[in-house]
Parts: structure tokens; C-alpha cells; sequence
């Protein structure tokens, strides 16, 4: 559902992304892993164009994002994908309801009370129900980041994008919010998740990349990753996280 092809990005002289190519199926859950600097944000700013890639090719459903006469339909692209980012980036000045319908409201044209009834029952899922009213600066953490994330689903994402979504948290609010990430991953969301929940990527999702100085070094099924990791870097780097 989301190609890849040789995507190349640099700022200046410095190189970030090499070369990567990388094919993701729909309903797949992949974790991307690597030592800090190796890419990984930029990498997830360029599939939903927060960055323009240097060159190389991004094809949703065979269509190339990246090409000339796409920037126009740029944010019919980005609708497709969700973020969400390691700071929560909720509106401070709305309450949950208000951060949650605003953009169905206004950018999808949705019919408000409709908007209100899917937030009431995605708040549901992440068991926030009665959190609606509420600001976010009511809220832990935890609670934050489970609101940013039914923010991105409100959108009917195609695909979901996490960027490090737990490691602002405390370590007691990050489980509830794996969880949820886990029931998304169980109901046939598309994921691609960068984090460093080593338990995440091993038994969540299916298949972990590691990426590495700008390139992907490996790229398998999580369980074959962890158990027989070949690339001497990707065998030092977990040695030093696990
Ligand atoms: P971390 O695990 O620390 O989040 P990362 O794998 O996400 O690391 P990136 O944030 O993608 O790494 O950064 C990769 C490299 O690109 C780094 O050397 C970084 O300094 C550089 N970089 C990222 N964004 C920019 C930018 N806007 N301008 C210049 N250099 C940048
Ligand atoms: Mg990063």
C-alpha cells in the first residue's frame, strides 16, 4: 500500500537518509529501531512530506507523492497518514472534544454532532470517555498521548505514524498507551511505529527495520530480528538497549 524507491534526503551537505527503499502492506505493523541520528524521524517526516525528500519515490496505492503535479493534492496525502509525534501537540486552548472534532469539522467538512459521537466512542476505546471536557492540561501525560492518538484516528487514516510515542512519558503512563497502540495494531490498523519499546517492536509488530546511518541495515520478521539479528551494528546496538 506505501512504496518506497531510493528515497534520498540531505540538509546541505549532510546526508540523512541514503537510499531506502521499503515496501509496507496494509494491516502490517512494523517497528523501525535504530541508534539515535540514524534517520528514523526524518525518515516518517518524508512519507508524510514534513520534509521533502532530496530525491526517490513515495507511492501510495502506485501514486508517486513526490512527484511534480502532486503538491497540489499534498494534503489529500497527508490525510491518509496520521502522526503522532513524542509531544503530544494538542491545542491547549480547546478541551479533548473541541482538540478531536476540529479537524473532521473543518478540513474533512464532517457534520459536528456526527464528529462528536465518533469522538465519544474512539475516547471510549482508550478509555477516556469521560475525559471530553477536559484540557489538556488536565491531563497526565499518558492521557495526553492516548488523546493525540484518537485525534489522528478521527481522520480515518490509511496508515498510522508514531514517532517515539512513549518516551516523554513517565515510566508508570507508558503502558496504557502501548496498549492502546496494541488494540489499534490487533483491529488491522497499518503502523509504522519508531520506538524504542524493544518489547513493542518484538512482540507487536511483525516485522522490526533497523535503520541505521541513514540506511536500512536489516529488515525482518520482529521474532527472527531479536532471536538471530546478523548486522554486527544491529548485534552492538541491542547488546547495549536490551
Ligand atoms: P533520535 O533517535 O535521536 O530521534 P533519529 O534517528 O530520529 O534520532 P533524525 O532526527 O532523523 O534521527 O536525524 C538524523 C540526522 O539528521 C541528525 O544528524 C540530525 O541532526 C539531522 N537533521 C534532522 N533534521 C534536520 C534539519 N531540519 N536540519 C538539519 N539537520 C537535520
Ligand atoms: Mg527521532
Amino acid at each position: 500500500v506505501l512504496q518506497v524507491i531510493d528515497l534520498c534526503k540531505s540538509f546541505h551537505k549532510l546526508e540523512v537518509l541514503k537510499n531506502i527503499s521499503v515496501t509496507f502492506k496494509k494491516n502490517e505493523v512494523v517497528s523501525i529501531i535504530g541508534p539515535s541520528g540514524g534517520g528514523k524521524s526524518t525518515f516518517l517526516r518524508c512519507l508524510n512530506l514534513l520534509e521533502k525528500p532530496t530525491s526517490g519515490q513515495i507511492l501510495i496505492d502506485g501514486v508517486d507523492i513526490c512527484a511534480k503535479g502532486q503538491s497540489k493534492h499534498i494534503d489529500q496525502h497527508r490525510q491518509k497518514m496520521g502522526m503522532v509525534f513524542q509531544q503530544f501537540n494538542l491545542f491547549n486552548n480547546m478541551n479533548v472534544m473541541k482538540n478531536l472534532t476540529a479537524g473532521p469539522v473543518r478540513i474533512k467538512g464532517m457534520d459536528r454532532a456526527e464528529a462528536e459521537e465518533k469522538a465519544l466512542e474512539l475516547l471510549g476505546r482508550v478509555g477516556l470517555a469521560d475525559r471530553a471536557d477536559a484540557y489538556p492540561s488536565q491531563l497526565s501525560g499518558g492521557q495526553k498521548q492516548r488523546i493525540a492518538i484518537v485525534r489522528s484516528l478521527m481522520m480515518d487514516p490509511e496508515v498510522m505514524l508514531f514517532d517515539e510515542p512513549t518516551s516523554a512519558l513517565d515510566p508508570e503512563m507508558i503502558g496504557e498507551v502501548l496498549d492502546v497502540m496494541k488494540n489499534l495494531a490487533e483491529s488491522g490498523m497499518t503502523m509504522i511505529v519508531v520506538t524504542h519499546e524493544m518489547r513493542f517492536a518484538r512482540e507487536v509488530s511483525s516485522r522490526t527495520i533497523f535503520l541505521d546511518g541513514g540506511h536500512i541495515e536489516e529488515d525482518k520478521p520482529s521474532h527472527e530480528l531479536f532471536a538471530h539479528p546478523e548486522s554486527p551494528r544491529l548485534i552492538s546496538f541491542l547488546n547495549k538497549v536490551l
